[in-house]
């Protein structure tokens, strides 16, 4: 396995739909894995294949709280089969949005459809923070940020500092 180096916005590939896989193989599990512990090592909960520059429709996520076994999903194409009418507001942040965080209200329970890592069809019902968490990193699937879902204000006000912080980052010109 091996840590991937995480895309930070404002940047264009975070923007790109990304392409189903025709079948979870031995490359896409690598992936996974690799995602896995990219994720793991941040620290995140969820992490997108457009992240790390795989515009592959994969994610990974793990809600597991410090004190539970860990509990990783992997999961190939995605599809969201039903979503609940009920509303759930959470506290999101980004592993592409470091140190940003915004509530976004999103359904509180999805039923989901998924290729495994062994490449078997399967379903899962989400609830609560996985139901979240699931969202949030199909939305990164279609190229959506948690702040496409917040005011253009808050939203600016974010990529604003965000392209500020890479500024100062990036090396000075010789
Ligand atoms: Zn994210």
């Amino acid at each position: 396995m091996a840590t991937l180096p995480i895309i930070v916005a404002p940047d264009l590939r975070l923007a790109k739909k990304a392409k189903p896989v025709a079948k979870v193989d031995d490359s896409v599990r690598r992936l996974m894995d690799d995602m896995l512990e990219t994720m793991y090592l941040a620290p995140g909960i969820g992490l997108a294949a457009p992240q790390v520059g795989a515009l592959k429709r994969v994610i990974v996520v793990d809600c597991a709280k410090g004190d539970e076994d860990p509990a990783p999903y992997k999961i190939a194409n995605p599809e969201i089969l039903w979503r609940s009418d009920e509303l759930m507001t959470n506290s999101e942040g980004c592993l592409s949005l470091p140190e940003h965080y915004a509530d976004v209200s999103r359904p509180k329970e999805i039923r989901l459809r998924y290729l495994d890592e062994q490449n078997e069809i399967r379903e899962l019902h989400a609830k609560g923070l996985l139901a979240t968490c699931i969202q949030h990193e199909i939305d990164h699937l279609e190229g959506v940020l948690f702040v496409d879902h917040i005011s253009a204000l808050k939203r600016n006000i974010i990529l604003r500092k965000l392209a500020k912080a890479k500024r100062q980052k990036a090396p000075a010109p010789v």
